[in-house]
């Protein structure tokens, strides 16, 4: 079936979640539309959706493997992921290994710097509000998520953090920072919480491990340059390029 037959449940700045082909299941659409600041800036990378839809399957289907639960089935297409439904958790979770963006420019630390050990943050999702820093009284107080929700949010931010910060400095890039999503799901009436989302350059932090070169979206932020190349450079190292298209494997300028 075409996405255009297809009921759009959700679009978001990056992707369009629509309908699954069974109860219970959603086809998660990578978009090539890149924003930043909120929404304020805009563009279209041509081949991002195709990347980012190609990295993250990767990633997901590392993490199951591992036992980290997620909401990855299956790639569809080139753009297209078959995902399980989950009720999201209204917070994106940021996990941080080393200094750079709102932490550096809130505490006054140098990009770059290491910190004394990882830090997690939960923020709100509400693009109205320009998702504020919250605390686990406000996530309790109300509502988002109870004190068992967030404990399992943060071992499992950890397991997610450490596993990938292993993959990525296997391929000489250092994870710096990144934010994942959860949801959650019912299992005999129990709930469980499942990481969701995606995992790509789009929302991490990367950079070449010699070199400190950004290899994610900081590069579209602030106007770098070669944001696609750096995607492509990301998924050459991860040993995902082979599944490409051509176009993109041969350059897409
Ligand atoms: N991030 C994200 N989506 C957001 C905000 C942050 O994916 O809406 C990611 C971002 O790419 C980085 C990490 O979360 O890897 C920490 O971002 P930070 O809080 O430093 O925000 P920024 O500097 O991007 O405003």
């Amino acid at each position: 079936m075409t996405n255009s037959r297809r009921k759009k449940i959700y679009e978001g700045k990056a992707k369009i979640l629509y309908e699954g082909p069974e109860p219970g299941t959603l086809i998660q659409y990578f978009k090539d539309d890149a924003t930043a600041f909120n929404g304020e800036k805009k563009a279209t990378l041509e081949g991002k959706g195709v990347i980012n839809n190609r990295i993250s399957e990767y990633v997901m289907t590392k993490l199951g493997q591992i036992g980290v639960q997620n909401h990855f089935i299956r790639r569809l297409s080139l753009r297209e992921q078959l995902i399980r439904e989950v009720e999201i958790i209204p917070l994106e979770v940021i996990c941080r290994n080393v200094a750079a963006g709102s932490l550096s420019k809130r505490l006054g630390l140098e990009e770059g710097s290491p910190l004394p050990r990882s830090i997690i943050e939960f923020c709100l999702k509400d693009d109205k509000l320009n998702d504020p820093l919250v605390s686990e009284e406000h996530i309790t107080a109300f509502n988002w998520a109870s004190t068992q929700d967030i404990d399992d949010i943060m071992a499992l931010t950890l397991r997610v953090n450490d596993f990938l910060t292993g993959l990525f400095l296997g391929i000489n890039i250092t994870l710096v920072d990144f934010k994942i999503e959860f949801g959650r799901i019912w299992e005999n009436d129990f709930p469980r919480i499942i990481l969701a989302d995606e995992i790509s350059p789009d929302s991490c932090r990367l950079w070449d491990a010699t070199t400190n070169e950004k290899l994610d979206k900081d590069r579209f932020r602030r106007d770098l340059g070669n944001v696609i190349e750096s995607y492509t450079e990301v998924a050459r190292r991860l040993g995902v390029m082979n599944e490409m298209p051509t176009v993109i494997q041969g350059g897409l300028h």
